[in-house]
């Protein structure tokens, strides 16, 4: 019987990530359904995975990740502005999150012809800590295994 998070195992846990510096919970799965994912096949950010391998059922972890394991570092050419006239009938805004062929973005800056949007994600640069319980383990499936996904509760249908 699997009760180990090891690779090709899918894994339910219960989350709650933490900016160390402000103490803000910037995602958690508290009140929701457990986050489940099948194991080392990236579908994670690096660290989190690192740091809940040989986890047992019931097993509570909390660990600190530097951006280097979490969302990387903030890229500088990630900043980029674009015309105003592309947004079409968007009226763009500081702070708004738009979608493109490329990416999700954020509008940082706009003025009457040039709109600044920012490509990096909102937690690239971040140190994150996160509070993880092992809620359950499973075997994955060869199916998973080969489409690089859990299936089922939490995971893909289709
Ligand atoms: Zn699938």
């Amino acid at each position: 019987m699997t009760d180990t998070v090891a690779d090709n195992t899918v894994a339910s846990v219960h989350y709650t990530g933490t900016l160390p510096a402000s103490g803000e919970v910037f995602d958690t799965s508290e009140g929701r359904d457990p986050l489940t994912f099948l194991v080392g096949h990236k579908q994670m950010i690096p660290g989190f995975e690192e740091e809940m391998m040989g986890a047992k059922v019931g097993e509570r972890r909390t660990f600190t990740l530097e951006p280097e394991r979490a969302y990387g570092q903030r890229m500088e050419d990630a900043v980029q502005k674009i015309e105003r006239e592309q947004f079409g009938d968007i009226t763009p805004e500081v702070g708004m999150m738009l979608m493109s062929d490329i990416g999700p973005f954020t509008v940082t800056a706009v003025d009457d012809q040039l709109v600044e949007v920012d490509f990096n994600h909102k937690l690239a640069g971040e140190t994150l800590e996160f509070s993880v319980e092992v809620v359950e383990v499973r075997a994955a499936s060869e199916e998973e295994i080969a489409h690089g996904h859990a299936h089922g509760p939490g995971g893909h249908h289709h």
